[in-house]
């Protein structure tokens, strides 16, 4: 096999499966170089919500709608992947969770072509015809929807195979390569292999080859939790989210239960091409365990059961869990790491890694390929956890 290349992109999940397509399609020669396969990391155990809502105002929100704009011309390219930016439906199920929802609708970021709605029960059922009908309301949020993960992933990858990107599974990066401050290659469980440029995008383990490097970032894991349900006809119209996920994200402080702030519950509700239903989450810091807990999941079903009686008599055909990213602000390190030249951080992207892809990539391949980026990336530096 060859072992010279323009760029190695370390991890096939969303974040290095977009990187690799949008190199090739820059004509750089690629290689991929992942430690499992793709989708075996966060990647496959996640759900597949894009909202410009759930994001923070300001840098968080600005980078998100670069990205949302990509996914259309993008599935035009690879190939479907599920796109549906049809609505979301937050449902509210409290008094506190409608004074939130409330302000949260006075903020001044709205972009223009946004919209947020306060939608009744009655209204809520005609869009989501076998919810709760005792559901008082709900925040609907037009311009958000989801993807198919899977789908996204494996098409980035096909695409990018499609143009002479080549991919290395079952192989693990054990070392940087460096001639002084520059970085040449990887060390792998494979052999050695070169390239102008190395991108991290080992998503949690992103740290790992930081570490390789000296430096140390706090990419934390975020654990969270799933349940998928069998396959049934289609019964959940939209992507379904929990007003609780907007509080314990913006204030946890007005949680009340212990257990619901101790292990970041809240519900996404989501029905996926295929059938299955996939019930998540929690956010919680458990290290690197990807085991499932009773607590969480019975929360879990509770709460879905709660919003759609009919899940009651569904059968769960997996439980599971992924580890987000996690970083103190939210915001993935994207680019250069310390002194080095020819390394490029595309890691720490949290609980947005899905939707935040695209613009991650787009922004990888400015770097690589011209040596600057069409938006400022100053706040995803890695300076700003650097310990002086
Ligand atoms: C329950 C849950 C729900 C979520 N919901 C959403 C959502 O609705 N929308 C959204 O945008 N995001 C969501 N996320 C977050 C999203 O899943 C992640 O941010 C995203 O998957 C991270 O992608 P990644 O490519 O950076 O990481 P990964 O998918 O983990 O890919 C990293 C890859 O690097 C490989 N690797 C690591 N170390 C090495 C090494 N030394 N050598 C070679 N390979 C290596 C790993 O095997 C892995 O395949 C959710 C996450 C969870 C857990």
């Amino acid at each position: 096999m060859e072992t010279k290349f323009d760029v190695i992109v370390v991890g096939a999940g969303a974040v290095g499966s977009s990187c690799a397509y949008a190199l090739s399609k820059a004509g750089q020669k690629v290689l991929v170089v992942e430690k499992r396969d793709s989708c075996m990391g966060t990647g496959g155990a996640t759900g597949g919500l894009l909202s410009w809502f759930t994001k923070k105002p300001g840098y968080h929100l600005a980078l998100y709608l670069q990205s949302q704009k990509l996914f259309k011309p993008l599935e035009e390219e690879i190939g479907k992947f599920g796109l549906q930016v049809d609505g979301t439906v937050q449902v509210i199920e409290t008094d506190m969770e409608m004074e939130l929802v409330k302000k949260s609708m006075e903020r001044d970021d709205i972009p223009s072509g946004y919209s947020l709605e306060i939608l009744d029960g009655k209204q809520v059922l005609q869009l989501e015809p076998n919810i709760n009908p005792d559901i008082p309301g709900a925040l609907w949020i037009p311009q958000s929807g989801r993807l198919e993960v899977f789908d996204f992933v494996y098409g980035m990858v096909r695409a990018a195979k499609k143009l002479g990107c080549q991919f290395l599974t079952e192989t693990e990066v054990i070392g940087i390569l460096r001639e002084g401050e520059r970085v040449t290659g990887i060390t792998t469980n494979r052999g050695d292999f070169y390239a102008g440029t190395v991108v991290n995008a080992c998503g949690v383990w992103g740290n790992d080859l930081v570490k390789m490097l000296g430096y140390d970032m706090p990419i934390r894991p975020r654990r969270g939790q799933i349940v998928a349900l069998e396959q049934r006809a289609p019964y959940v119209y939209h992507m379904i989210t929990s007003s609780l996920y907007q509080t314990i994200k913006f204030h946890p402080e007005l949680i009340t239960d212990e257990a619901i702030q101790r292990i970041g519950y809240s519900f996404a509700i989501e029905q996926t091409e295929s059938g299955t239903t996939i019930l998540s989450g929690t956010r919680e810091f458990a290290g690197f365990d990807r085991g499932v807990t009773t607590e969480a999941i019975g929360k879990i079903i509770a709460g879905a059961a709660k919003v759609y009686p009919c899940v009651k008599d569904m059968k769960i055909i997996r439980t599971f869990a992924g580890l987000r990213p996690y970083t103190p602000d939210g915001l993935p390190i994207v680019g250069s790491l310390g002194q080095y030249t020819g390394f490029c951080m595309a890691c720490g992207h949290e609980g947005d890694g899905i939707a935040l892809a695209p613009i991650t990539a787009q922004l990888v391949t400015e770097l690589i390929v011209n040596g600057e980026t069409s938006l400022d990336i100053t706040p995803l530096s890695w300076q700003r956890f650097a310990v002086s």
